[in-house]
């Protein structure tokens, strides 16, 4: 699928001392150094298209795009492949309870959701990978499983025995009640009649009345969601067989942790006999006024709504980045205020003709952002160089300056 349009990042044109990235693992819940190497593999979970981009999705790209801006500015190669989940029961529930075409909905919101990402200065993924588009490849990796004899057939649905992955949950440390209660809310079945365990997931749904199908080799249907990811990944990843990963980074949102990446590392380690990812990387929560941030709520605050009331992009971008990616936080129209005013204090010193020493300040940013993408640490830093310029005097280069926000902070000044 066509990706949302390339964005200019400048080169880094004199020698910096880029430090090795430390994230925090969610496997191993510690924070961990990401070995240097000339070209990662990053694969972060997208949308599924039936509502537009808020800014939950955008804080949890934006956490990748800082990732993978580090990376290319060490002078490393990021290939970053991102899927669309543009078949799924949500899409088709929200279209028919709409009224509307799910193929309809779906291109409107994919369209939606690349504007808002090339507004937010997102680089876009090398690979932008539909879910119909890759029915062949989730096939393959079904057959894949099923040759290891770790699928069943409940009526005509396929369905993956999780517990095949000896480890299974070491990813998000659930208990066994937790992950059932999860999944249950998190639109899986598991008191569904007929499943060898509780927590065996679809990978392939036999076609219903009314709703579309593909035709295959498992019979007419459509894939199931984490199967999706789990095949999109070890196919456009192209992994190294020399390494005992598949991928180096599998990320989203923490939401995600369970069941989907759980289930889509079982079914890779299955499928493959390897840990699907070196480092497992998650994008904390975004809540709106002291409320969790949700659909069901009604209470989501959408990028393209801001955009259309004339927040400037670099605003929203910059009001993401006050807290670190890994933690839950809340929006909330002080913090936009505060972004703003934060924003436009930076543009004016950068456009002044002396300017406070820039060496020492794109030094904390980039150790800032080298421990964990420590954003709210950059940003002081860019606060206190700010100040400073305010004050007077000063020999610093703001073209330079601007040069590495835009590079490493996707923050066009
Ligand atoms: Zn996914």
């Amino acid at each position: 699928m066509e990706s949302w349009g390339s964005i200019a990042v400048p080169k880094l044109n004199y020698p910096l001392q880029m430090p090795s990235l430390i994230l925090t693992d969610s496997k191993t819940q510690a924070k961990k150094l990401l070995a240097k190497k000339d070209v990662y593999r990053m694969y972060v979970c997208g949308i599924t298209p039936y509502d537009a981009t808020h800014l939950g999705h955008a804080a949890t790209y934006l956490t990748f795009d800082l990732l993978q801006r580090y990376l290319r500015a060490s002078g490393s190669t990021v290939n970053y492949v991102q899927n669309i989940t543009d078949i799924d029961d949500p899409l088709l529930e929200r279209a028919n309870r709409d009224g509307v075409d799910w193929q309809v909905l779906a291109h409107s919101q994919i369209d939606l959701f690349r504007s808002d990402m090339n507004a937010l200065r997102v680089i876009p993924p090398a690979h932008y990978i539909g879910a119909v588009e890759a029915i062949p490849l989730v096939v393959q990796a079904i057959q894949g499983l099923s040759s290891k004899g770790t699928t069943y057939l409940i009526e005509d649905d396929l369905y993956f025995e999780n517990g095949a992955c000896d480890d299974f949950g070491s990813l998000s440390h659930l208990s066994k009640a937790e992950m059932e209660s999860i999944f249950a809310q998190r639109g899986g079945d598991p008191t569904l009649v007929g499943k060898k365990d509780s927590l065996d997931c679809l990978v392939w749904m036999a076609q219903r009345p009314g709703e579309p199908g593909w035709d295959s080799e498992l019979g007419t249907g459509r894939p199931g969601w984490h199967i999706e990811c789990t095949a999109i990944a070890y196919q456009y990843l192209v992994p190294d067989p020399e390494s005992p990963e598949l991928i180096d980074i599998q990320g989203g949102g923490s939401d995600l942790i369970f069941p989907h990446h759980e289930m889509c590392r079982s079914q890779a380690t299955v499928l493959t006999g390897k840990e699907l990812a070196s480092t497992y990387v998650h994008a904390g929560m975004l809540g709106l006024d002291g409320e969790k941030m949700s659909k069901s709520k009604g209470n989501l605050v959408f990028v393209s709504t801001l955009l259309a009331e004339g927040v400037d992009p670099m605003v929203i971008r910059y009001a993401l980045m006050m807290e670190h990616y890994h933690r839950d936080r809340m929006w909330t129209n002080d913090v936009l205020l505060q972004a703003n005013q934060e924003v436009n204090k930076l543009r004016a010193a950068l456009s002044m003709d002396h300017v406070a020493p820039t060496e020492t300040v794109i030094a904390e940013v980039i150790h800032a952002l080298s421990n964990d993408l420590d954003t709210p640490a950059a940003l002081h830093a860019l606060q206190s160089w700010t100040i400073k310029s305010q004050e007077g005097s000063g020999d610093g280069d703001a073209t330079t300056l601007r040069i590495c926000l835009d590079a490493l902070l996707g923050l066009v000044l």
